[in-house]
């Protein structure tokens, strides 16, 4: 993603591999020559400019995000607060957002690019946070939305995006199956395949907690530690901090850490970190289970452009660093507790000095996956 373009032509995708572009239709999520994850042109070297930022949240960077329309849920700025008893540690507390998770940020702009277009019916896959999100912004715009769940997803979230008027399928199988659903569903159906895994506008919106970090940091961390499955989050931040260095806002992109379940790491894998063939087992990291990610490429080269590194961690230790985050008052789904966990591998590896200041992204509310199994010694007793 280097070069030196700073504005993004919404209404031209090319693909990420091929040469193939053409103007953005609603029913294209991936290249119809190579079948790689599509992207939005360049727009050319336009300004980012400052002054025209305004209010809060998302829609702050509406002139960078060249989406015309809004849908809104009323977007806070998130929090960046240090972390007590580690000097250095800040965390970003995404749970602030409308549905509990960071994924708002992406399905604000990837529904406001739909409704631009017209679109009145989406069908999408999720393990959960993703597909509440895009149900609640969806009911926002007017937008009936289906969503496709791996049967074992929390019943918290699948109950969310059934509140916010989705439909929801249960898929059986692993994360993958419910995405070849939901795509098979569109075609018969004629509805839109809205995938926040494929498309672009998703990862556009995730954008803007790069941006958000700029203007809350006085100066950026050394590094960003966060989960990875799909990799919209660590795409997005990488993107945004290139725009704002390419801008000359930023003098360097902080080091990208990516976390994975070690059940289920991918992209651990090709740094070295997790063995070969540990894919698609369970987690209580529901998040992040994903075996294939289709944008595996770019987050690898993303993670090395920054100098960073993927990590993996297991289940134990994103048990114990979600009573560490609870302790300080965090209630935080697991995959935030695992990027926490991961902070604690850097440490051990000596891939981060103990000086060197770090961000956690903490991506989602602990409410929505309350479960005994998360306490170290469960106390059932009476009171
Ligand atoms: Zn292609």
């Amino acid at each position: 993603m280097a070069g030196g373009s700073l504005a993004v032509a919404t209404g031209q995708f090319t693909c990420s591999r091929c040469d193939w572009a053409a103007p953005a239709e609603v029913t294209v999520w991936r290249c119809p020559r190579c079948a790689s994850a599509i992207e939005f042109a360049s727009g050319g070297n336009t300004e980012l400019a400052v002054q025209a930022l305004e209010g809060e949240g998302v829609w702050r960077y509406k002139d960078w995000l060249g989406v015309r329309q809004m849908v809104s849920l009323g977007e806070p700025r998130t929090s960046l607060a240090a972390f007590p008893g580690q000097p250095g540690v800040m965390v970003k507390n995404e749970a602030a957002l409308p549905t509990g998770a960071f994924k708002d940020r992406g399905a604000a702009v990837f529904v406001a690019w739909l409704a631009e277009r017209g679109v009145a019916h989406i069908a999408l896959d999720s393990s959960g946070n993703a597909g509440a999100a895009l149900a609640a912004y969806a009911a926002r715009a007017g937008i009936a939305c289906d969503v496709y769940v791996p049967r074992s997803t929390s019943p918290a979230k699948r109950v969310q995006a059934q509140i916010y008027g989705a439909r929801v399928v249960p898929i059986d199988g692993a994360r993958a199956a419910s995405g070849v659903a939901a795509q098979r569903a569109a075609a018969e159906q004629g509805v839109v395949y809205a995938s926040h895994i494929w498309h672009p506008a998703f990862v556009l919106g995730v954008q803007t907690l790069a941006f958000e970090l700029w203007e809350q940091c006085p100066t950026l961390p050394a590094a960003i530690v966060m989960p990875v499955g799909a990799g919209t989050l660590l795409l997005g931040l990488a993107r945004g901090f290139q725009r704002l260095q390419n801008a000359g806002l930023i003098q360097q992109v902080p080091r990208l850490i990516g976390v994975q379940a070690s059940s289920c790491a991918p992209i651990a894998e090709q740094f070295g970190f997790a063995s070969a063939g540990a894919t698609a087992k369970s987690s209580i990291a529901e998040g992040i289970q994903v075996a294939d990610p289709p944008r595996a490429q770019q987050i690898v080269a993303a993670i090395q452009e920054s100098d960073g590194c993927a990590l993996a961690v297991d289940d134990d230790a994103i048990g114990e660093h979600a009573t560490e985050l609870g302790s300080a008052g965090l209630l935080v789904e697991p995959t935030a507790a695992a990027a926490f966990a991961g902070l604690q591998q850097a440490r051990d590896r000596d891939l981060l000095a103990a000086e060197e200041s770090v961000v956690v992204i903490l991506t989602g509310s602990g409410l929505k996956t309350l479960s005994e199994s998360m306490l170290a010694e469960p106390n059932l007793g009476p009171d």
